[in-house]
């Protein structure tokens, strides 16, 4: 086993791992780094360099069980420290991931790939959530009533539930963590965050920012793992909530399991986007919107767009300024202000390229193939360019699953019922957008579709941290979304008191079930 110090890899700066300094990353538990006792490692590999940076040290269930052990020990002190308390260490929290975002932005292209603005808009997203959970004194305001009975009153308080673990993709390695976290620790609960093993370090800084922000050590717990220590989690009675962010059948999995272990689960799967352009719509505008979320981070966004739906005869004119415009996106190293960088990994770029020649194979016209691309980049790097796909039928592969790469299918319909019974006959529901002039149309299309989040002339419709992030069926398996009023919810339960003072008498011995006088 390693010790603590040799260990850390915290906060690794992105062109230390650029140039290849190979690292062992490890987990973060009651407020330091910890080895672990397992032996099994991953490679952490710099996409747009194909250099392996560094060695993720994954959990055992022994390891998993010490970081519970950790955020239970520290959660009664933590759920009766004052919110005033609480507070200042948000807004501290809040205040250094401010000043030093950049750092953190370089970290996540360092291991993700996607290109330094993109990763700084990334964290942006989720320092939004932190400001809101700076409000946490009145978000978690209860209600009281006076006199519900005569010298009855009666109170409701929502309460922390006590150790709640994240399990986060690989897509959005800081943000997905901060849909959840800030909200949790505000509200009084502690945490195991269990990272995407792809990308794993950005969530051991962001563990080192809570410690120097003053969170008391085992509130925020990282553990680095695959399906060994999801599982733990997932079964462990010490976690009481699971949030979950990653593909369709993870998430399900993780929701049936956790369910099952008696836990209250969120889990958000993947997502098919469809983007739908009317004939009266902007056609520019949209072609803009489809390059912007089509090829934005690759692709590799679950609200970005992987459908454009054509309505009627615009087709033509809108695949040619399309095509017009991805012509004009820049691959290549995220560090060298291009616009798009690599995927994740070679097997999923693979994987991608493999969509394509099967979308070819099956009768789509391809028009822009991004798999000899040129990248502004080492050679070893995962490249592949933007695609677009057009005359896609709904039968083909390149349709009917979620791709995660910058590929566009371009379906073509001749009404919007057309557009709208396919959208609502897919089985995702996360995200989806309407191009259109036309006021009712586009008033029909939010109230019809049955799709969790809508854009209406806005291709990704993520919504503000103060409102809720989250999908319609095989897009996310339980109620609550993430983020907003019902993040809160979700991170607390209600309790109801009913309370009499000032009154001595009792009104004697009555065993009937109490009557409101
Ligand atoms: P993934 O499902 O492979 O992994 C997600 C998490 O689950 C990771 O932490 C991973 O280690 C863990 N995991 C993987 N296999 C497991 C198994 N067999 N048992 C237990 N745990 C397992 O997802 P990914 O590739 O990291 O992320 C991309 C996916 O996430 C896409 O499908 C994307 O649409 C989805 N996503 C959805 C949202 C949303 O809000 N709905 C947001 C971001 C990403």
């Amino acid at each position: 086993m390693l010790d603590a110090e040799e260990s850390r890899s915290v906060a690794a700066p992105a062109d230390e791992a650029n140039r290849g300094d190979m690292q062992t990353i490890a987990h973060w538990i009651d407020g330091k780094a910890f080895a672990g006792a397992g032996e099994g490692t991953l490679p952490v590999t710099n996409p747009a360099t194909g250099v392996v940076t560094g060695q993720l040290r994954l959990a055992t269930a022994e390891d998993v069980r010490a970081a519970i052990a950790s955020a239970a020990a520290a959660f009664p002190e933590w759920r009766d420290t004052s919110l005033a308390r609480r507070t200042q260490i948000l807004f501290r929290f809040r205040e250094l991931l401010n000043a030093r975002k950049e750092e953190l932005a370089a970290l996540i292209t360092a291991e993700h790939g996607k290109v330094l603005n993109d990763a700084l808009g990334e964290v942006t997203r989720g320092l939004e959530v932190v400001e809101f959970a700076c409000g946490i004194p009145h978000l978690v305001k209860g209600s009281f009533t006076e006199n519900a009975s005569t010298k009855v009153d009666i109170f409701n308080i929502r309460q922390p539930l006590g150790p709640v673990a994240i399990i986060s993709p690989f897509n959005f390695p800081a943000m997905v963590p901060m849909w959840f976290f800030p909200l949790a620790i505000a509200a009084g609960n502690t945490v195991v965050l269990k990272p995407s093993e792809k990308d794993p370090s950005a969530s051991l800084w962001l563990a080192e920012l809570w410690h120097e922000a003053g969170l008391p050590a085992g509130v925020f717990n990282v553990v680095q793992g695959d399906k060994v220590a999801v599982d733990e989690l997932l079964d462990n009675p010490g976690v009481k909530a699971v949030s979950f962010v990653g593909s369709t059948p993870i998430a399900k999995y993780v929701y049936q399991r956790g369910t099952a272990a008696g836990k209250r689960v969120q889990a958000l799967g993947g997502a098919k986007n469809h983007m739908v352009v009317l004939p009266d719509a902007d056609l520019d505008l949209a072609a803009d919107a489809a390059v912007n979320a089509g090829f934005g981070s690759a692709g590799e966004r679950c609200m970005a767009i992987s459908v454009v739906v054509a309505v009627g005869s615009i087709g033509d004119e809108l695949v040619a300024k399309i095509k017009e415009r991805a012509l004009t996106v820049k691959t290549g190293d995220g560090t060298r202000g291009t616009d798009m960088g690599p995927l994740v990994t070679q097997a999923h770029r693979d994987k991608v390229a493999a969509y394509v020649a099967a979308g070819e194979s099956e009768g789509a016209t391809v028009v822009l193939d991004g798999r000899g691309i040129e990248a502004d980049g080492a050679k070893d790097g995962f490249w592949l360019g933007p695609t677009i796909l057009d005359n896609v039928g709904t039968q083909m592969s390149v349709y009917t699953d979620e791709i995660f790469g910058p590929v566009l299918s371009v379906v073509r319909v001749d009404s919007y019922d057309d557009a709208l019974t396919m959208i609502n006959a897919n089985p995702y529901g996360n995200g989806t957008a309407i191009f259109t002039n036309d006021g009712g149309a586009a008033r029909r299309f939010h109230n019809e579709v049955e799709v969790g989040m809508v854009g209406i002339n806005v291709p990704i419709p993520v919504p503000m941290a103060y409102y809720s992030f989250g999908g319609w069926k095989n897009s996310l398996f339980g109620d609550t979304h993430a983020h907003g009023i019902e993040g809160v919810h979700f991170f607390t339960r209600a309790k109801a008191v009913t309370s009499r003072w000032l009154d001595p008498s009792h009104g004697g011995l009555e065993l009937g079930f109490p009557q409101n006088k």
